[in-house]
């Protein structure tokens, strides 16, 4: 289980990595060298260059492309975070005076990480926070579950805190949005996000003396439907649900049963596969000018 996260998620910075470094090669085309003496990109050469009207118009369009690749990721960077922190100013400033509102000394005492409670009537619970996180939870949330169910909800979270997952994910979400181009990387981000729900909902059972808690919340919580996320711009954060919903209800069922959750499409890595090469090629070559 944590292979598939950790191998999910490792895919996802190295792809990201990888198709930045080499659009990078191919804008700046200009400023950079490099004479491979590998005989068997010849025949590319070759082969590209000998069209040599397609061929710049190729370079052209690549570095155009480039161009709005980059603007995409900037503007996506920029606009999950700044819309993040507004929602939270907006809610931390709207919320009234708490004190009739107390997280129960049972799930206290288990947790390593600050709790904030925002006035909200929806089930609310993520954590936030790149650096130092934090637990952020709603009233509605606090007033609909028992302590055990709080508990679960708590040290759910307090499995995103614990590796750093509101920066994880708001990574892989910008990349996921940005290289909208590279076909398999956001069937790799789905599938990244499910495992990363799974492994929280499994730390909980590993702590907690029976399932119970945490089946009353997904149960309340998919009949609820009040689930809506109080954040925009959420990708900055780990939120509880509704993600994935049908494998946790499955985990917590059959503990020992294997999942089969679909990792992506043959011709989605294959066409992933082939435009990296024709990428490497194009960069090395229009570097060797
Ligand atoms: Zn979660």
């Amino acid at each position: 289980m944590l292979i598939r996260r950790h191998g999910s998620f490792a895919c996802i910075i190295l792809i990201g990595v990888a198709v930045y470094s080499l659009m990078g090669f191919i804008l700046l085309k200009d400023w950079i060298t490099i004479r491979p003496e590998w005989g068997w990109l010849n025949w590319f050469h070759e082969a590209v260059q000998a069209r040599s009207l397609a061929y710049k118009g190729t370079v052209l369009l690549l570095q155009f492309m480039v161009l709005v690749i980059v603007a995409r990721t900037v503007w996506f960077a920029l606009h999950l975070l700044l819309s993040h922190r507004r929602s939270m100013n907006r809610l931390l400033a709207g919320t009234p005076d708490l004190t009739q509102y107390n997280i129960p000394p049972s799930v206290k005492k288990v947790l390593s990480y600050p709790v904030t409670i925002i006035h909200s009537e929806n089930l609310s619970a993520f954590a936030e926070g790149w650096f130092r996180p934090r637990i952020v939870v709603s009233t509605g949330l606090l007033s609909t579950f028992e302590p055990e169910e709080l508990k679960a909800v708590m040290l759910h979270e307090q499995y995103h805190c614990r590796h750093r997952d509101p920066l994880r994910l708001y990574m892989v979400k910008v990349l996921g949005r940005s290289l909208r181009c590279v076909p398999m990387l956001q069937g790799l981000v789905d599938y990244y996000i499910i495992w990363d729900e799974l492994c929280a909902d499994r730390y909980v059972l590993r702590h907690m003396l029976s399932p119970e808690g945490l089946a009353g919340v997904l149960l309340k919580w998919s009949a609820s439907g009040r689930s809506e996320q109080p954040v925009i711009g959420a990708a900055a954060a780990a939120h509880f649900a509704p993600t994935a919903m049908n494998y946790r209800i499955l985990q917590l069922l059959e503990p020992g049963r294997k999942l089969d959750v679909p990792l992506l499409k043959l011709w989605k890595a294959a066409a992933t596969a082939a435009g990296l090469l024709f990428l490497f090629m194009m960069s090395i070559d229009v570097c060797g000018l």
